[in-house]
């Protein structure tokens, strides 16, 4: 992933659309000449700094081998307790779907649905939709090869197994005071699911599947190239649908900003409950602690573990905050046609997609902590309706991001800018 950009070696063709070997970046549309990459680089656009192409070794028989090897890694990780606690005497052990069943059976059945979805539903559906693409690609199904690569591309950003596992650690912190902590075998099969189904996703590249369908050569005969398609990245001439994949063609998503704008003003009304209700309930000894996100952090700092506190701080008020900020940021200026820092932009628009799915990370640790820590009238533990609306801006946010087209923030770039953006 993080091997050298090779940008320099990319001759920027601004208007040599018609030749046969130019490409459009799918971030901002520059068309780009295709040169030789060396093997193990990747490449990445002058202009925006979108990944062109991807390095490494395209071994495609390799990404099936890790996709058995993470879908046989679900029975362990899911079935065996990750964790068990002694409390009052009672060993309690934790599953991942129990906590999911627990919320789901306390009336908190959406919250319950997106913990499942994130932690199970989207990394299993990633690794059998490649399980399909190959199965696909060998007898030659375009339907299922079709849609099982838009299934990789849209739910990758929705695996959050690397945020169960910090959750994980933090609830284990929390726990610490009231009770011993045994770790089960359910554990070492999550850590192993998400180093696997990390080295998958890191791997994956769909244009890469689409290439081995049919080549980008074969559409040498095309000139003057001007849309891109994004679902298996061929540059083509303006038309309805793309030659190789039959998705829908289009310049920019269509209602983007509209889309966009809808979704962080939702996202802005619901931070207030989210943050005013409490997000859990604590029952000890018959005295009843409800806890906001921010009192939650407050008694963190009081019982002196100042990392956690930071962690969740983070994670659950200056994440979302950001998001909605910056995402804000990017669309004022696309309307108000802002002619500088479009560099800028864009990189406010990676870290916004690449910094949401963090904030799930109380929902996690509350689920968790659900299963561990109910047992009837001396420790109770519940989540409280600021848990739903979280949620709600959570899946907002992450949605907001996506709905976003990024080439939107290029569309009135000239060239005049280009040495502008380079003096800073
Ligand atoms: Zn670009
Ligand atoms: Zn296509």
């Amino acid at each position: 992933m993080t091997s050298p950009s090779v940008t320099q070696a990319l001759s920027t063709t601004k208007h040599q659309s018609e030749s046969s070997s130019v490409r459009l970046c799918q971030g901002c549309e520059l068309p780009i000449d295709k040169v030789d990459i060396p093997l193990g680089k990747s490449a990445y656009c002058p202009r925006c700094g979108t990944q062109l192409y991807r390095g490494g070794t395209p071994s495609l028989s390799g990404n099936l081998a890790i996709a058995i090897t993470c879908l046989l890694l679900f029975i362990p990780s899911h079935f065996f307790d990750f964790i068990s606690i002694r409390l009052i005497g009672v060993m309690i052990p934790a599953t991942l779907p129990s906590g999911v069943f627990t919320l789901m059976n306390e009336g908190f059945p959406l919250l319950g649905l997106l913990i499942l979805f994130c932690s199970s539903i989207a990394p299993l559906l990633v690794c059998s939709s490649v399980l399909i693409s190959h199965f696909s690609l060998r007898f030659g199904f375009f339907t299922p090869f079709r849609y099982s690569l838009v299934i990789i591309q849209t739910l990758k950003h929705w695996m959050m197994l690397d945020v169960f596992l910090v959750s994980v650690a933090i609830s284990c912190f929390k726990l610490q005071d009231y009770s011993d902590i045994f770790v089960g075998p359910g554990l070492i099969g999550l850590i192993l699911l998400q180093l696997f189904s990390v080295l998958l996703v890191s791997r994956i590249s769909v244009r890469r599947y689409w290439e081995a369908w049919s080549k980008e050569s074969e559409y040498s005969f095309i000139r003057n190239k001007n849309v891109h398609c994004h679902n298996c990245h061929l540059s083509q001439p303006d038309g309805h649908a793309c030659v190789r994949c039959h998705h829908a063609l289009y310049h920019r998503k269509p209602y983007s900003i509209q889309k966009t704008w809808a979704l962080l003003f939702a996202a802005a009304v619901a931070i207030v409950p989210a943050n005013v209700i409490p997000i859990s309930i604590l029952i000890t000894n018959g005295q009843r602690l409800e806890d906001t996100i921010i009192s939650g952090v407050a008694s963190l700092i009081n019982s002196d573990m100042y990392g956690i506190a930071a962690i969740i701080f983070i994670a659950s008020i200056v994440v979302p905050v950001a998001k909605i900020l910056g995402l804000a940021y990017i669309l004022i200026c696309i309307q108000m046609k802002r002619a500088l820092y479009h560099r800028q932009r864009m990189t406010i628009y990676f870290i916004v997609k690449w910094v949401g799915k963090w904030s799930v990370m109380d929902l996690f640790v509350i689920s968790i902590m659900m299963t561990l820590v109910d047992r009837g009238q001396i420790l109770n533990f519940t989540p409280g309706y600021g848990a739903v609306a979280f949620g709600v801006v959570v899946v907002l946010t992450m949605l907001a991001a996506e709905s976003l087209d990024p080439r939107l923030i290029w569309d009135n770039y000239t060239s005049k800018d280009e040495s502008v953006n380079e003096r800073q």
